[in-house]
């Protein structure tokens, strides 16, 4: 929290209740994805008027000062950021369990020598399968 915390602070954004208690929330959900819809129930229940779009919008804020990270793929599920010394990373997500695994080495630069000349100007990337838990209990079915 005291992370998030300072974060907020020298990205000048006022530190509300309303902000403390979703990070909160998120931070419950640092090796799995939440979806938008249970972070707006969650937040409704404490703010019963709080709209989606003031919801939408204190995540986007929160994934460009690097609190949380959006799925790839899917921009309604986000988790609260796995690595605060290493922002740029990607991950491996479990399909059978959800687990996400951070994976420090970005492969960018190995296919920017296969791209001479051109622009790129961002990329995705999420590699997906079992996890060594689930590829093993899988296994002795
Ligand atoms: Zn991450
Ligand atoms: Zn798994
Ligand atoms: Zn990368």
């Amino acid at each position: 929290m005291e992370k998030a915390i300072e974060i907020l602070k020298k990205n000048n954004y006022k530190i509300t209740k309303q902000r403390t208690d979703l990070i909160d929330f998120l931070r419950k959900f640092t090796v799995q994805y939440v979806s938008i819809n249970d972070i707006a129930d969650y937040m409704r229940s404490l703010y019963p008027g709080m709209s989606n779009n003031t919801i939408y919008r204190n995540l986007k804020e929160f994934a460009d000062i690097g609190l949380v990270e959006y799925q790839e793929k899917d921009k309604t599920l986000v988790k609260y950021q796995c690595d605060f010394s290493h922002r740029h990373h990607h991950h491996f997500v479990c399909k059978n369990c959800g687990k996400v695994t951070e994976l420090k080495a970005c492969p960018i630069e190995f296919f920017a020598d296969q791209l001479p000349g051109y622009t790129i100007e961002g990329h995705a990337i999420e590699v997906y399968g079992l996890c060594a838990d689930c590829t093993k209990k899988l296994e002795n079915k």
